[in-house]
């Protein structure tokens, strides 16, 4: 048995990345960014004002009130090109290129207009700089503004618009096939007759597939007969980068995913991860090039295992900076039991206490079969394999689930 960074390291390891594509900037959130995004231009491009107001030079503010004659106006769009002179001011908008000559712009409300517009008077002086955003404070024109392998999120859109990135090279989207097995398994539009339940794993496996951008196709259910699986398998692969199935891989003797892998010759990376729920995880890649995930059936262990494995898998495809799961500390708020020889990743929700604090609670729940209870979990507290229990207040290790 592996422990679960070992079977995470072999994931990574085993993980090719695809190839890139050129997407249309609408179409890219989420996306994991294949270059590095560059600034083509300063930011502010010019001198830009701040508030709206006036643009002046401060030492002739020095002992305001002090009428000054209005010059001409600077708006966003439309700028006031000329050299402002001595006892001059110009009119200027919030977004304005500020004029050669000013340095700095008091704000309107500090001000009041005389003889029809021809002069202003500044009731009170202003610093030298005020107001005013210099061309390249913000951003210099060639500097890396976000780096490859990052996932493209709502605010990075802003960014990448400003720099004119039209088009954007991104990580190709991994094809996923989704395959439940066992003969107990109906569809989610049929009545279960006697001795079957439905599938509900390949709707949790389909959707955390597609949070990491993955394209999902969902492959028929599969009967619990190694020739049946054999074939489903041999099928999907051309179309598929990936293969996550569920169920199968216990001991049972209708067990069949590991005796279909082998018949397709699959290499086997492991088969057993020192993980609960999840330890008969399977990890394997077909001789094309088809990687498969082996998840245990329980709908709780599929979760717990796609996400620290499946999961890391797709965004490693996807060239993404941190594929794995990101462990945090929080304070935990009840005791928990612990596996002599196995890590627990055990549902929990995490929450903040008065002093901003994180806080796990592990959820009272029924099993790795308990997939209702899960549907309430945000977190997993892990447990260190060979630890009896872990006490109220304990710091533990949590991974916050997507
Ligand atoms: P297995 O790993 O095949 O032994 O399955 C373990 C448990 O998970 C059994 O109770 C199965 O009925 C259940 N199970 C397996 N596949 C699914 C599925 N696709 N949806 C819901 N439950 C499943
Ligand atoms: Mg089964």
């Amino acid at each position: 048995m592996i422990s679960v960074a070992e079977a995470i390291q072999i994931v990574r390891q085993q993980t090719r990345p695809l190839p890139q594509e050129r997407v249309r900037l609408e179409h890219v959130l989420n996306r994991i960014l294949a270059e590095d995004v560059i600034a083509d231009s300063d930011l502010p491009p010019f001198d830009r004002a701040q508030m709206d107001g006036y643009a002046v030079r401060a030492e002739e503010t020095n002992d305001a009130p002090v009428r000054l004659r209005i010059a001409g106006e600077s708006a966003a769009g439309r700028g006031w090109h000329h050299e402002l002179k001595q006892g001059e001011a110009v009119r200027i908008m919030t977004g304005a290129p500020v004029p050669a000559g000013a340095d700095s712009v008091q704000q309107v409300e500090l001000t009041h207009e005389l003889k029809d517009g021809t002069v202003v008077e500044l009731l009170e002086s202003v610093e030298h700089g005020k107001s005013i955003v210099r061309r390249g404070a913000e951003i210099q024109a060639g500097a890396t503004v976000l780096q490859s392998g990052t996932s493209i999120n709502a605010a990075m859109m802003a960014v990448l618009a400003a720099f004119g990135y039209a088009e954007v090279a991104v990580a190709q989207r991994p094809r996923v096939g989704v395959l439940a097995t066992g003969t107990e398994l109906v569809s989610v539009n049929e009545k279960p007759g006697q001795d079957q339940i439905r599938d509900s794993n390949n709707y949790s496996i389909a959707a955390y597939a597609q949070l990491t951008g993955a394209l999902v196709e969902r492959l028929p259910l599969a009967r619990d007969e190694t020739s049946v699986l054999t074939n489903q398998i041999a099928q999907a692969i051309e179309r598929c980068d990936v293969i996550v199935t569920s169920g199968g891989v216990s001991m049972g003797v209708y067990d069949v995913t590991k005796a279909a892998l082998h018949e397709l010759g699959a290499e086997i990376f492991f088969e057993r991860v020192a993980l609960r729920p999840g330890k008969p995880t399977v990890f394997a890649r077909l001789p094309n090039g088809t990687l498969v995930f082996g998840l245990p059936g329980n709908p709780v262990s599929v979760a717990v295992t796609f996400n620290l494995f499946a999961r890391t898998a797709l965004l490693a495809m996807q060239g993404a900076n941190e594929p794995a799961l990101k462990y945090e500390s929080a304070l935990l708020a009840r005791r928990v039991k612990g596996n002599v020889d196995r890590e627990s990743y055990l549902p929990a929700q995490l929450t903040t206490n008065d002093d901003g604090e994180l806080i796990a609670f592990p959820l009272k729940w029924g099993g790795s079969s308990d997939f209702v209870a899960f549907a309430l979990t945000t977190a997993l507290v892990i447990v260190p394999a060979g630890t009896k229990a872990l006490e109220a207040n304990a710091i533990v290790r949590v991974l916050r689930l997507p």
